[in-house]
């Protein structure tokens, strides 16, 4: 193997300085086998990989067959986990294979999330179970389909080879897709360091690969930050509008580019309760689904910290302007946040009652304990002309959501479109299915044992999430008391 054809690499991370990475290359595997391959996004990625079976691409996915061009290596990061500086993380447990430019002409990583230790390892084995694997796979999968940036998920693999957590499990390996994996941790290693040479070249990098409108500025970082900024605001204003608690919030897991990465103890709403935390590691609470945006610019701020000492202007000034930053992202995620909000709803255009008019849906969802999802899509259909009923069901006060349902009703009077078209509108952005977490945890249970056929059918139920297919009724519903799923793990 090492094909020539197979993958057109061109990697321009690992062409940045030698303190940005370490060569590293993928340990072999026992016995790769394949459970699944995205050949649509392969296909997207330009890559020609029609002629290998299923041993072959076991073989390239587990890295035991490393392609010609590959040029592995281990990222460089810090961050704050949880809040705590941590100066020196990096790639422990990831390798990435290289970059290729896809069918549009965006640069995109290819990388190996399991691929064995690194110099980066610290105590870990570099080794990822084969749970977090299914869970990576399905919810960064269901999340495109539901149309938030996000990670990628080209294949997955079993190793063979047990790995030891609580208790011992099988092993797996992921191959992440990224429009790049620098993240604000990237940064922050550099900053740490103080290395500037190190800093303007990675915000060079950065500004290349994903704002490339920025090139020509002569003191770029402000812009800079402004753009990731706004990149953030409006993907956390996405995950709250699909009920998504991503559970791990640390500065290494927030990207640059704006997509969605690391699907560790990721859950995902079913009654609405604004505090909810799922991951068995959040004791406090730190990333609470309210709390995301809030963290999202405690993150940024880290990030604005890492671009002052580039900055053209005297040092107070960056700090003011820093600061105005900051808080034009909350301005902004507000914007972004009220638009989506406004669109689940049916408000076409823009008026003063919008907001409290969420506001308070929210609020009898939350007193309700009225499932997130379920309750938005029989809004939609309330729209296109169906019963009250099904839609009060989901509310314990009764009298509140008759009196918000005239004023609904009163908004929505000035709205021109049919019926018919309301409801489409609405159901174009109120998901009918999302990978819950219980649907989530039978996939993995059968995995587990060896069944990948629950896993095949949560994909295809999740690939089209805005779409009332009958055949997958059973991933629309809510779990019963029975299958609750209290904590997730990564
Ligand atoms: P995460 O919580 O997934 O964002 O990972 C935080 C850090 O721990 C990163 O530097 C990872 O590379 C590292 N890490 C996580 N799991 C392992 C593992 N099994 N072996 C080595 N490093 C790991
Ligand atoms: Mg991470
Ligand atoms: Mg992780």
């Amino acid at each position: 193997e090492g094909d020539a054809s197979l993958i057109a690499f061109d990697n321009s991370y690992a062409r940045l300085p030698e303190r940005f990475f370490r060569p590293v290359q993928p340990r072999p595997v026992a016995a790769p086998r394949l459970i699944r391959f995205n050949a649509p996004l392969a296909d997207e990625l330009g890559l020609d990989l029609d002629a290998l079976d299923d041993d072959a691409l076991a073989r390239l996915f587990s890295g035991n067959a490393l392609p010609e061009g590959a040029l592995p290596v281990a990222m460089a990061y810090a961050g704050h986990q949880f809040g705590n500086f941590v100066p020196q993380l990096g790639d422990g447990r990831a390798v990435l294979l290289g970059e290729v430019l896809d069918r549009d002409g965006r640069r995109r990583d290819i990388q190996l999330k399991g691929a064995g230790e690194t110099p980066f390892s610290r105590q870990g084995d570099g080794r990822a179970a084969l749970g977090p694997v299914l869970r990576e796979y399905v919810v960064s999968e269901a999340m495109h389909a539901l149309g938030v940036p996000t990670t990628r998920a080209l294949a997955a693999v079993l190793t063979g080879e047990p790995v030891y957590r609580e208790t011992v499990l099988p092993g797996a390996i992921l191959t992440r897709v990224a429009a790049s994996h620098v993240r604000i941790g990237t940064f922050q290693y550099f900053a740490v360091r103080g290395d500037i040479d190190g800093l303007r070249a990675l915000a060079s990098h950065v500004i290349a690969r994903h704002y490339p409108e920025l090139a020509e500025f002569q003191d770029p970082y402000p812009a800079l930050f402004r753009a990731v900024a706004a990149r953030q605001a409006a993907l956390v204003a996405r995950w709250m509008s699909i009920g998504f608690i991503h559970g791990v919030m640390n500065t290494d897991n927030m990207t640059v580019s704006g997509e969605t990465i690391d699907f560790g103890p990721c859950a995902f709403l079913d009654e609405y309760d604004p505090r909810k935390v799922f991951s068995s590691i959040d004791q406090r609470g730190r990333y609470a689904y309210s709390n995301q945006p809030g963290i999202a610019q405690w993150n940024l701020a880290r990030f604005a910290e890492t671009l002052l000492p580039l900055m053209g202007g005297r040092e107070d000034e960056n700090v003011e302007a820093a600061n105005e930053a900051l808080a034009e992202f909350g301005r902004i995620f507000q914007v972004r946040w009220l638009e989506a909000f406004r669109a689940k709803l049916g408000l076409d255009g823009d008026e003063p009652e919008d907001l409290p008019l969420v506001n308070d849906f929210l609020a009898l969802m939350h007193r309700g304990e009225a499932d997130f999802t379920l309750t938005f899509r029989a809004l939609a259909k309330l729209a296109g002309g169906g019963p009250d009923a099904p839609l009060l069901a989901n509310f314990s006060d009764a009298e509140g959501a008759a009196d918000w349902l005239s004023r609904w009703r009163e908004r929505m009077s000035a709205d021109p479109r049919l019926p018919v078209e309301r409801q489409a509108a609405m159901e174009a952005v109120n998901p009918a299915v999302i990978p819950r977490n219980h649907r989530i945890e039978e996939v993995i249970a059968a995995g587990m044992a060896g069944d990948f056929a629950p896993f095949e059918r949560m994909l295809e139920a999740t690939a089209r999430p805005y779409e009332e297919r009958p055949e997958f009724s059973a991933f629309m519903e809510p779990p019963k008391p029975e299958e609750r799923v209290a904590r997730t793990f990564c």
